[in-house]
């Protein structure tokens, strides 16, 4: 057996350099090589009980693909992993490892745990460069089932139903597929070919992708059941429709909505020369809101040439909700954190011209300190009487939270969500309170992780194999 790596740290994911980076929309993280993926393979020690995969929220056999990483046996690796996730080269990038997997890792007791999230990615990446075979058409089954939205949740039902040899069909509102992962996430975290080449391999399937497909507008699901012969529906539709701080100005041209900003740059890419549609590109931006959305604006905000680019959040930095690898990330690019300060109205410019293009002239915000613990365990921010001052802005994008889009919830009969708004779900496979209707990700949750979305996918497409072949 190979001599087991005890250095106390990770080994290093090479990066582009801070100073290139934010001139441009490649990923930041390279990837490992080779020999760096076999190097830190040999950190895991294989431990029998493996706390690693209570972790991951559909139990990868961790030590199984790392023990191949370490025998240089990458395809074998991918094998491995592909029992239990679809989606590697997507999770391997963005899953909160941190307090997942590799919040469990032994070796985190003592130093820093097993880099299992660059390894899958490593591994995943591999795997898409070496294997070129589509994969094969399975056996048709004879069963019709409809997806609605084609996010995590839905690709990876739709994936495991067509492995069972259904005939899916995917519904999809953009025009492109791949939900959050392909319209929220920037190019520079998860460049788009990956999440295309798992859409290709679902076409490659037999699965059908109907974009601009907006079930509650164009069908509904009792058509999709009634006329269109599909026994069984999961919904997917995530949590796309973004809460505002119902501050004065907030309607004014020149403030966003952190999904509507980031969809504009990922899906009509606005930072071409010439795009399908325009964002101003202003000088100084606020991006209010402290989680990975708020990051990511504020990153991508940075690359569309804006020179300040605040964080403003109501509470401390212990508090901020984003990983701290996007934390750190976005101060190595200069974005300005303005920690304990909250939004109480966006000033309109008196400059026509300059309100006709879309600026703002400023925000007015209020210094916070912490008081006692609320509901959620966290200090609650409270106002500093007379510390008003305005923050020179000319745009300011609001990141401070998603709910799910009513539309599918007031066209289905007999859909029960509950006070959020969310499709409520019984049992494990995520059925409704409709029979054979299903749903599954952030339509259920509210908005959490793609690794969650994934598990809801394959849960459910377990609950509606089972439906259907027990008929
Ligand atoms: P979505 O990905 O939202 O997909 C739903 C799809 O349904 C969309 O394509 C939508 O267009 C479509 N749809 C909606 N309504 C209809 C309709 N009526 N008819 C047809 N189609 C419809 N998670 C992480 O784990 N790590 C991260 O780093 C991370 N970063 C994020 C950054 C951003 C900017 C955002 C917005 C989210 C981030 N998340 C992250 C969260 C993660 O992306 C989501 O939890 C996940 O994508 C949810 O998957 P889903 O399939 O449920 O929904
Ligand atoms: Fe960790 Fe996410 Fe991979 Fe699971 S899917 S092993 S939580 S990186
Ligand atoms: Fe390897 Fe850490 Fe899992 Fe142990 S807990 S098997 S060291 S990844």
């Amino acid at each position: 057996m190979a001599k087991a790596n005890m250095s106390p740290v990770k080994n290093k994911m090479p990066q582009q350099d801070p100073a290139v980076r934010i001139r441009n929309f490649n990923e930041v993280a390279l990837g490992y090589t080779a020999e760096q993926a076999v190097d830190e393979a040999k950190r895991c020690l294989g431990c029998k009980a493996h706390p690693c995969m209570t972790g991951c929220p559909v139990s990868i056999k961790i030590p199984d693909f790392i023990a191949k990483v370490a025998e240089g046996d990458f395809e074998g690796a991918f094998q491995v992993i592909n029992q239990d996730s679809s989606l590697p080269a997507v999770c391997g990038r963005v899953c909160p490892q941190e307090s997942q997997c590799e919040k469990y890792c032994v070796r985190g007791i003592k130093g820093e745990p097993v880099g299992i999230g660059r390894l899958e990615r490593f591994v995943a990446d591999y795997h898409r460069e070496h294997c070129k075979e589509a994969p094969a058409k399975p056996e048709p089954n004879g069963h019709k089932v409809a997806i609605i939205g084609a996010g995590p949740a839905g690709l990876t039902c739709a994936g495991d139903l067509a492995r069972l040899g259904y005939d899916v069909t995917i519904f999809e509102a953009l025009h492109l597929a791949g939900g959050v992962l392909v319209y929220g996430i920037p190019e520079f975290r998860l460049p788009k070919a990956i999440v295309q080449k798992e859409v290709d391999n679902l076409v490659a399937m037999g699965v059908k992708v109907e974009t601009n497909m907006v079930i509650g507008r164009v069908l509904d699901i009792d058509e999709l059941m009634k006329d269109d012969g599909f026994e069984a529906v999961f919904i997917g539709t995530g949590a796309g429709l973004p809460r505002f701080l119902n501050i004065p100005g907030e309607n004014l041209k020149g403030v966003y909505s952190a999904n509507e900003f980031l969809t504009r740059t990922n899906l009509m890419k606005a930072y071409e020369k010439h795009p399908e549609t325009p964002i101003m590109h202003a000088k100084n931006v606020a991006v209010v809101g402290g989680g990975n959305v708020a990051m990511d604006a504020a990153r991508t905000a940075k690359r569309l040439g804006a020179e300040n680019v605040y964080i403003v959040y109501r509470r401390s930095e212990e508090e901020l909700p984003a990983r701290r690898e996007e934390v750190e990330h976005a101060k190595e690019e200069g974005v300005i954190f303005k920690l304990l300060n909250n939004p109480v109205e966006i000033l309109p410019t008196e400059t026509e011209d300059r309100a006709l293009k879309g600026f703002v002239a400023g925000m007015k915000c209020i210094r916070m300190e912490l008081g006692e613990p609320d509901a959620s365990g966290r200090r609650r921010p409270v106002e500093v009487p007379g510390s008003e001052f305005v923050l020179d802005v000319d745009s300011v994008i609001i990141a401070i939270g998603t709910s799910p889009n009513p539309l599918i919830r007031n066209t289905t009969e007999g859909l029960d969500t509950n006070n959020h708004g969310c499709i409520v779900t019984h049992g494990e496979g995520g059925e409704t309170s409709r029979t054979h209707v299903y749903a599954g990700g952030d339509a259920v949750t509210g908005a959490a992780t793609v690794i969650l979305a994934m598990g809801a996918g394959k849960h459910a497409a377990a609950a509606i194999h089972k439906q259907i072949m027990d008929k």
